[in-house]
């Protein structure tokens, strides 16, 4: 009889699991808490040929990607154009890769509104996973894949908490059809930077809403990592009712003073190309930057994977990536051998991949206060580590000396 695994989690990582899983023989169920479809509200994603294998090895279709950039730029604060790097990658949306996957998994597999509480891994012949609302699941395996705030790794190692990086990343999203064409023909075709200090910026198209590639249809995304202290994050978490959410705040509930003051302090910081798609910009949102790495990725019947395992900072592109990579070798370890040893194969091999993204995104980030190389660097024409920001952002690390 085939072994089943159960699944907390349906975004980008449960899936990736639950694809990977049945193509080796597994029965798997997903329950995700959420009560409709998720959505990413627009966000981009860098891919890696890593990546694209990875998807293209679940079946779904790799066509019509995302947006395919050839080069690297970075802008001064007037815009014009400081350095180049070519690095050709295209660049998806969160949206794309999660309904590619989605379809993946039959109706009946896939349970919306089941918020998962706690599990039960006491017994021979299996784990027992328990929900909010009080149903119960048996499987030989559980997987928790419920994002960097896991129920499921707070029973497992309730040590493991997510650490605030000190700044906190701003989206915006414009829609090609709203950009002068100057503005576009500056921008579109390449992944674009603006690196003084204090801060990073970088930019790429999108497609635009359903997976829409035709030119002039397209939209541009850029990320704005800013430093916020801790009493200054208190404040921009809480809505205009006065309450003070914990972690993260849903984008709707933002205050329009804290958005007014981003926009201020843009005026007098910010290039003039991402000044210009922020005046154009859907309402943008904020999301405080944490990582974590969990010491192990499994324990007993219980598996770890995505972000519930590890967090690195998303300078290092790698979220979806790395989700995907422990998806493929839970299920080539369980294939080759049985639970116990599998995750512990699964354990050594992923743990230590993603040690190195999770370095790699501390490092990447630490650059926002690094000092400038002499005098100031407002313009962002004098940053000493322009050139390594530009060449392993959103790139796979590699191991070196
Ligand atoms: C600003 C920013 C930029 C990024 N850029 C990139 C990029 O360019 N490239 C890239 O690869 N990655 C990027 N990432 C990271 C990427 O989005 C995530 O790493 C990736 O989506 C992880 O997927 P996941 O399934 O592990 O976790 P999540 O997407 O967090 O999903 C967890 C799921 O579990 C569900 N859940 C939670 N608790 C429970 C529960 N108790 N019961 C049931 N379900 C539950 C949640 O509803 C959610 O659907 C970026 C992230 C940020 C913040």
């Amino acid at each position: 009889m085939a072994r089943r695994a159960i699944i907390c989690g349906g975004s980008i990582g449960g899936l990736f699991c639950a694809a990977f899983l049945r193509q080796a023989g597994w029965q798997t169920i997903v329950l995700e808490r959420s009560r409709n479809e998720l959505s990413g509200r627009g966000a981009g994603i860098v891919t890696h040929d890593l990546l694209v294998n990875l998807i293209a090895k679940t079946g779904a279709s790799i066509s019509d990607l995302g947006v395919q950039v050839q080069d690297r730029i970075a802008f001064d604060l007037e815009g014009d154009r400081v350095a180049t790097l070519p690095l050709p990658q295209i660049v998806t949306s969160w949206d794309r890769v999660h309904s590619l996957l989605r379809a993946l998994v039959p109706a009946g597999d896939y349970l919306l509104d089941k918020a998962v509480a706690r599990y039960i891994d006491d017994r021979a012949d299996g784990v027992t996973l328990v929900c909010e609302d009080g149903s119960q699941h048996h499987g030989d395996l559980l997987i928790g894949a419920d994002g960097f705030r896991s129920a499921l790794r707070g029973q497992m190692l309730p040590d493991v908490q997510p650490q605030y990086s000190g700044y906190v990343v701003w989206r915006c999203l414009a829609h090609e059809a709203d950009l002068p064409d100057d503005l576009r023909d500056q921008v579109f075709d390449s992944f674009g930077f603006f690196l003084p200090q204090g801060t990073q910026i970088l930019g790429y198209p999108i497609a635009g809403p359903l997976n829409d590639l035709r030119f002039g249809h397209r939209r541009y995304n850029f990320v704005w990592y800013a430093p916020v202290d801790g009493a200054e994050l208190a404040d921009m978490l809480t809505d205009a009712t006065g309450y003070q959410h914990s972690i993260t705040i849903p984008p709707p509930l933002v205050r329009d003073d804290v958005l007014e003051r981003m926009q201020q302090f843009a005026r007098s910081h910010l290039a003039k190309p991402f000044l210009d798609i922020l005046a154009r910009s859907e309402r943008p949102f904020f999301t405080p930057i944490y990582d974590h790495l969990s010491p192990v990725f499994a324990r007993g019947q219980v598996a770890l994977a995505g972000d519930a395992a590890c967090v690195a900072r998303p300078h290092v592109g790698m979220g979806v990536t790395k989700a995907a990579s422990d998806a493929e070798a839970l299920a080539r370890h369980l294939s080759n051998t049985a639970i116990p040893l599998a995750l512990q194969s699964y354990n050594k091999e992923r743990q230590t991949a993603s040690a190195l993204a999770f370095d790699t995104g501390r490092r990447l980030g630490s650059y926002i206060f690094a000092a400038p190389a002499f005098g100031q660097n407002l313009d962002g024409r004098n940053n000493p580590n322009l050139a390594r920001i530009m060449a392993e952002t959103a790139v796979v690390p590699a191991v070196s000396d």
